[in-house]
């Protein structure tokens, strides 16, 4: 995957440079200790323009991930939105993945940063699990506990466990791996959020041990628009297993069925399940097609 051409422009501490010039310290503490927070954040291409999805809500979590990580944060938000739509203007891009980093200066103690620098870039990714239901596996690893790490932060060093996670689920020839938490119970996978249907119900974990995704939190508010009922609680694999069907969600992935987890298989035909439904409405929703916003 080529991410940028000698053309390709991006956003560095309030200039816009060619993205082969831009340079980076090798003494930084975000390469040695994965000491720096992100955002993963997709614009559209709709009839209204190109629009970003939730952009303060991702900006604003990219400041309460700093906050956390005792990373400064000293940008203003309502600029950083603009200076993203200038980015997709400069790059002509109309659908793209855009990717905001804030890391820090050269440093090799374990003391909080002091400086930082914010470069944002902007890309064309298609569904990043693809558009096929997903064969999934229960990992053997956990998402990090939350008395180890700030879990709602979206901080680079927890990728590390995500990348664990998805590389033994590949090896093991699945899609895509599901981690528990702490308690064993279900938590998410590596970069997206999960739901479970049973019973015409949707279910998925709630917030604590897993990281507040922005799309988890729309799809829980288009279950309200669509009068589908939507509960936060605990749940174990079992209860994964006997679903009648499942999906993630998050902003890369969007939202995407699930065919099984391990052996099991889910038993609801996809295109007739509740999740089949929250992926039209989601993408309506973001391609503006539907102004779902005004409602929800
Ligand atoms: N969980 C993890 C671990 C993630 O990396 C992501 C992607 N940011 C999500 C959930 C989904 O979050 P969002 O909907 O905000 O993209």
């Amino acid at each position: 995957m080529q991410y940028y051409d000698s053309a390709t422009v991006l956003y560095l501490d309030g200039k816009f440079i060619k993205a082969p010039e831009a340079k980076t310290s090798l003494y930084s503490q975000s390469l040695h200790y994965g000491y720096a927070v992100f955002e993963g954040i997709r614009a559209y291409n709709t009839h209204n323009g190109t629009r970003i999805f939730k952009a303060k809500e991702h900006y604003e979590r990219l400041k309460r991930s700093a906050e956390l990580m005792h990373i400064p944060f000293p940008y203003d938000i309502n600029d950083l939105i603009k200076q993203t739509y200038k980015l997709l203007e400069k790059n002509k891009l109309k659908d793209a993945y855009i990717r905001p980093l804030v890391y820090c200066a050269p440093n090799m103690t374990l003391s909080p940063a002091t400086e930082v620098s914010i470069m944002i870039c902007a890309w064309e990714w298609g569904a990043y699990l693809g558009t096929q239901l997903q064969k999934v596996c229960i990992s053997s690893y956990q998402r990090p506990n939350p008395k180890s790490t700030h879990v709602e932060a979206k901080a680079s060093g927890h990728y590390i466990n995500s990348i664990l996670a998805t590389t033994e689920a590949k090896g093991k020839g699945f899609d895509e791996a599901i981690l528990l938490d702490m308690n064993n119970n279900i938590a998410e996978a590596p970069g997206a959020n999960i739901f479970i249907e049973k019973n015409g119900k949707l279910y998925t974990p709630p917030l604590g041990n897993i990281l507040a995704g922005i799309t988890r939190a729309t799809v829980i508010r288009l279950c309200k628009t669509l009068d589908i009922e939507c509960i936060e609680k605990h749940l174990s694999a079992d209860d994964l297993k006997n679903a009648d069907s499942a999906f993630f969600c998050g902003t890369a992935a969007e939202v995407i069925g699930i065919a099984s987890v391990d052996e099991a298989v889910f038993p609801a035909i996809w295109t007739e399940t509740l999740g089949a439904t929250i992926q039209r409405t989601y993408k309506a929703l973001v391609l503006e097609k539907q102004n779902y916003e005004v409602i929800i």
